[in-house]
């Protein structure tokens, strides 16, 4: 029952203009925020883009962000870029020593290239690092979570 829901939530549906409008945003805002990394559509081969419920729930949250809480788009990116992706997709120590992400906390996981590890045959989309990231709430405690584990070993 609750991965057909997960499911349904992530079927893309709407096209960019329909998000936009859903949003109350412009079609230039959504894809300022997926040159930014923030966002990765569904991308058909045609090259349009469709977006989903959970794709509309991450925007709702960066708009939140930009609007209520004032943060950025290079703060979100930054937020994106310290989530420890290697602790929730519990890549091996040889993973992550050839992975630009765990090397280089500038940017989300998903927006890098991973030639030589195991995310090369993930899909960003569906992976739990990116999805964790469409609530800003849930990244905070997973930072929190990780600063504890290590305080707790010194
Ligand atoms: S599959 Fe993508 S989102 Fe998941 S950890 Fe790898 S790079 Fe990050």
């Amino acid at each position: 029952m609750r991965s057909e829901i997960i499911q349904n939530q992530d079927t893309p549906l709407y096209s960019i203009s329909t998000a936009a409008k859903m949003l109350g945003i412009s079609v230039h805002t959504v894809r300022m925020y997926e040159r930014a990394g923030l966002i990765l559509p569904f991308q058909k081969e045609s090259s349009h883009r469709l977006y989903s419920q959970s794709d509309i729930e991450r925007l709702n949250c960066i708009r939140r962000a930009i609007n209520e809480d004032k943060i950025g788009i290079a703060g979100i990116q930054r937020i994106h870029a310290l989530i420890p992706c290697w602790e929730i997709v519990s890549c091996s120590q040889k993973d992550r020593e050839q992975c630009e992400a765990y090397r280089n906390h500038t940017k989300a996981c998903w927006t890098f290239d991973h030639p030589k590890n195991t995310c090369k045959t993930r899909e960003c989309r569906t992976c739990p690092v990116y999805k964790e990231s469409i609530d800003c709430t849930k990244i905070k405690n997973r930072i929190i979570g990780i600063t504890e584990k290590y305080e707790s070993t010194i």
